[in-house]
Parts: C-alpha cells; structure tokens; sequence
C-alpha cells in the first residue's frame, strides 16, 4: 500500500452509476507485466464505500426483479453488442495489465461474450413448471426468483472472462451484481460497467468495488448480500466458502487447479504434442485450464517429451502487443521468483531439465516478468514441482506404465478442475472420462472449457460449494425455487377442509 501517486492513472470504483474514487485513501500499484513500470493506482474501498455500494445495489435489485424479462434482455442484447464493439479496446486494457498476447486476450472476451449470450435467452432458462389438477380443484405451479444482492470476487488471469462467467447470469435473473475484480488489472472491470451503463442497465444493477482482503471480508459478511461467486487459488476459495458461509450467503467457490493430461501410446504424438505445447504454455501457463502435467503411459514417453522439447524451443515470448508473440510474461516478479525456485528444487531432487526458461530476458523489456516455456521430466509426486500449482509456464512429465496407473495418480491429485487424455482408442477414452475424478475433461482436447449453455467447474478443492458456473448451473445459484399450491373455488363448492394432512 501506498500514497496516491498522480503521475499514473487513477483506477476508480463504479458505484450507482458512477465511476468514483470513494471514500477509501489507501491505494494498490498496478503494474505493465512486460515493462515492469507502475501504470495505475488503483483506489481501495473504504468500510463506507462498501456500506454505500451494497445499499444502491439493495435499491437497485429491488426494482430490477421486478422489471420485466423482456426488457431485462433487450438490455442484455445491447451490452452482447457493445462488448463485440469494444473487444478490441477491452484487449489492449487486458493486454496492458495482465500481459497475456493480444489475440488470446480477444479470445477471453470471445468466451465471457458467449455467456452473455446465453443469458439473452434467460426467458427460456426460467421457465417454470405447472401441474395442472393435482387434487380436486388444485394446481400447483414452480418457478425461481432470484437471491437478491451477489457478488463476485474474480482473479487476475482472467480479468473480463470470469466476471462475464458471473455477472450476465446473476443480471439476467434479476439480481444486483457488485464485482470485486483482482486488484492486478483491475480497469477491464470499469470499461465493463460503462458499457452495462450505455446498454441501458440502471444503476447499481452491476457495481465495481476495488479492494483486497478487507473488502472482501466486508462483502463475505455483509448482512445484504445474499450469494458470494469466487474464483481464485484454492486457500483462498475454501477460506471464502467458510466465511461466507457461515454468513448464511450462499456461496459457489472456484479455486486452483493441476490439469493432467494423459497420453497413451496409442495416440497420435503429433496433435497431442502440438495441443500439450499451446495449452501448457498459452498464456505464459496462468489460466486454471492450462495443462501442467503431462502423464506418459508405457512407451509413449520419450516420443512425446522429444516433441514437446522441439515445439517449447519454438514458443516465441514477447510483450503481449508483438503480433509475434505466442506467449507474455507472468504477472508478478514474485510469480516468476516462485516458479524459479520451484524448477530448482525439481531439478535438485532428480527431475530432468528438459528445457529452462527461468532466465530468459526478451530485448527491450529487461525490466518485464518474462519467464520461457520450462519442461521438466521424470517428475515424482513428492517433487513441490508436482504438489504446488505453479501456475506459469511449466510442463512436468510423470511416466507411469498403465491406463490404470494414471488414473489412479489423477484420481489421487487433490485438485479436479480439467484433465484430457490424448488416445486413439475409444475404449481408452470412455474409460477414462467414467472414472476420472474431475470436473472437465477432454478427449484430445486439452483445454475442455464447456461452452456456456453447459456449465463449468472442477471436483474436490477445485470448487468448494454444490453449483458450478454459468450455463444452467449459473442459473440455479442465482436463484431461489419456490412452489405455489393454489385452489381458487368455484362459488358453490363445497368446502374440504380436514382435520388430517391432506392426501390427494
Ligand atoms: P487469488 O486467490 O490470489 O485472488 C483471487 C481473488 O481473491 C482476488 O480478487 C483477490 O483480491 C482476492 N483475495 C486474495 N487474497 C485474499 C484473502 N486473503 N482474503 C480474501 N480475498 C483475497 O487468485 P489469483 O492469483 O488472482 O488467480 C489465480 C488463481 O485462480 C489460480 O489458483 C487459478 O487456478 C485460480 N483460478 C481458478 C479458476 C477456476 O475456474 N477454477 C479460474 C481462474 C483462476
């Protein structure tokens, strides 16, 4: 933390209708991953600037859910419009803070659009049911209301992606939305609020509060909030599911991930290289689908480790405007200091060094966070290069003898987010996706993001709640089932009151 600092750009809240700088004096850096200069300060919330948004969205949500579906969702088409004109300008904002290339950035907003498309549908999603004459006289008809006010408390790999894997449902299904977005790059979240303005949103609908631990704390516990989505590292996922838990809110936790894929002798080593390559090292490795062990059965090793040792020396890094560029930076020195000592120790307990990024410099951003594709084989799973999530751009190779051998080592992994097996045989695949103890999975595929009318989420502490994300599952979570038993009597009928609980 720091004093405000003027010579760089202010990074404000969004509260009711308006960008703000609050109430709050503290503020955060906000760095240029590839230059490693101080492009923002990012203004922290105050306890009153948190007081403040909850009320307005408490306002807000009152006449949002009363408004009806079909202007709900015309507002929803226009911001669907607004993004896809923007997403050029939303790139270079993610570009500039996170890191990642210009096209994957384009490519994330692509994702979170998809999710506000299937919220324009939201008429079909929440169709009720109705049973017509259950006793004499008597229907009874379900339907979903929506919780309320929720947040959403999203991290920095994927900075308009995750908040769009929130907000368009929770919107759509009239709730009040206040986004707390990573404090890393944090101004994709401000441009997101002002195109929700210029869609014709009311304020307070959707609400940005910038802040760290104490923010979120505030909003965990606030006694007006009603539904808590996070998404981050698994600590604090499960910390976030208890707390707010315990605050009566209903929470879905997203947290970290160990994505395996499996490669079988029998696949084909070229696509599964090619597709290991782009999945471990897109993104410099920080996205909660990357790839990040590669499990090799029987002989299907030292074939693949050879190609991916070819295709990792051919990853291009640079800053993420050169059109070049296959992959940036991460996003902290401190990320890339981890990650360094991590590849060390490996190295020092047995693993083989394939091929070492950890020193690489790109020309005219010495000062960036750069990291290169980094493969490390003969990894056991006692090595910290097994049992942390890195989280950059690292391949580890686990060589095991059997289909049955790396199911078993997935399937011990505490994480579940994705896993993919790379095969040939139909057989292999089916028994792999049935007894594979996590949430995703891809048959040569191997980054199985499901597309947003299914819904996303990983098992064990990969996600810490019943709900996964969008799709119908996003549905359910930001909203409540309610039943209605109705008897409306014709005049002369008769009365059936009964002393006994009533059978039909
Ligand atoms: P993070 O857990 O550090 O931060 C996530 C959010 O939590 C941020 O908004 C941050 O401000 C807040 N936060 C951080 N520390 C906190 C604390 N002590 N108390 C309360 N709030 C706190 O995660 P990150 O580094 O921003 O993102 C990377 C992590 O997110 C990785 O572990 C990655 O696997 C995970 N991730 C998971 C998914 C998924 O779908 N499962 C998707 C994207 C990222």
């Amino acid at each position: 933390m720091s004093a405000i600092a003027t010579e760089v750009t202010e990074i404000l809240h969004f509260i009711n209708g308006k960008a703000t700088a609050g109430a709050g004096t503290e503020t955060h850096p906000v760095y240029n991953p590839a230059t490693g200069e101080v492009t923002g300060q990012l203004r922290l919330a105050s306890p009153a600037d948190l007081d403040e948004t909850v009320a307005a969205a408490v306002a807000a949500a009152a006449s949002w859910s009363e408004t009806s579906l079909v202007k709900r969702t015309k507002i929803l088409f226009r911001f669907q419009q607004l993004l896809t004109e923007h997403t050029d300008e939303l790139a270079r904002i993610v570009t500039s803070e996170h890191g990642k290339v210009l096209s994957d950035a384009a490519g994330e907003i692509g994702r979170g659009i998809e999710v506000v498309e299937f919220a324009c549908g939201i008429s079909q999603a929440l169709k009720g049911e109705f049973s017509d004459q259950v006793s004499g006289g008597i229907d009874v008809f379900s339907f979903r209301q929506p919780l309320g006010v929720v947040a959403g408390i999203t991290p920095f790999n994927f900075p308009v992606m995750v908040p769009l894997w929130m907000a368009p449902v929770a919107i759509a299904t009239g709730n009040a939305f206040i986004l707390k977005p990573s404090e890393r790059d944090p101004s994709a979240a401000l441009l997101i609020a002002e195109l929700f303005k210029q869609a014709g949103l009311p304020d307070g609908v959707f609400q940005v509060l910038h802040g760290g631990k104490e923010t979120v704390d505030g909003l965990l516990t606030h006694p007006d909030v009603d539904g808590i989505s996070f998404v981050g590292s698994t600590p604090i996922a499960k910390y976030v599911h208890e707390t707010a838990t315990k605050h009566g809110k209903r929470v879905q936790a997203l947290g970290g991930a160990k994505n395996h894929a499996v490669i079988m002798p029998d696949a084909d080593m070229e696509l599964a290289a090619d597709h290991i390559n782009a999945a471990a090292f897109g993104s410099a490795g920080q996205r909660c689908m990357a790839i990040s062990v590669a499990v090799a059965v029987g002989d299907a090793a030292d074939a693949l480790v050879d190609k991916l040792a070819e295709r990792g020396r051919g990853v291009n890094v640079s800053h993420g405007f050169d059109e070049k560029a296959d992959m940036g930076p991460v996003i902290t020195p401190a990320s890339k200091s981890r990650l360094q000592k991590i590849v060390g120790e490996a190295e020092e307990a047995g693993a083989a060094l394939i091929l070492d990024g950890r020193d690489l410099v790109v020309k005219d951003h010495e000062n960036g966070f750069f990291v290169g594709p980094t493969i490390l084989d003969k990894v056991s799973r006692e090595m910290s290069a097994y049992t942390e999530e890195i989280f950059g751009p690292v391949l580890v190779v686990l060589r095991v003898a059997s289909l049955e051998e790396a199911i078993e080592v997935v399937n011990a992994n505490p994480y579940g987010n994705g896993t993919a097996i790379f095969t040939s045989s139909g057989a292999h695949a089916r028994t792999y996706t049935r007894r594979i103890h996590v949430g995703m999975v891809g048959v040569n595929i191997p980054l199985p993001v499901p597309v947003a009318w299914h819904s996303f989420g990983g098992w064990k502490d990969s996600l810490f709640g019943e709900h996964h994300i969008y799709g119908p599952d996003g549905v359910r979570f930001y909203t409540r089932g309610k039943a209605v038993t109705q008897r409306w009597p014709e005049p002369a009928q008769a009365s059936t009151a009964s002393f006994n609980f009533p059978s039909n």
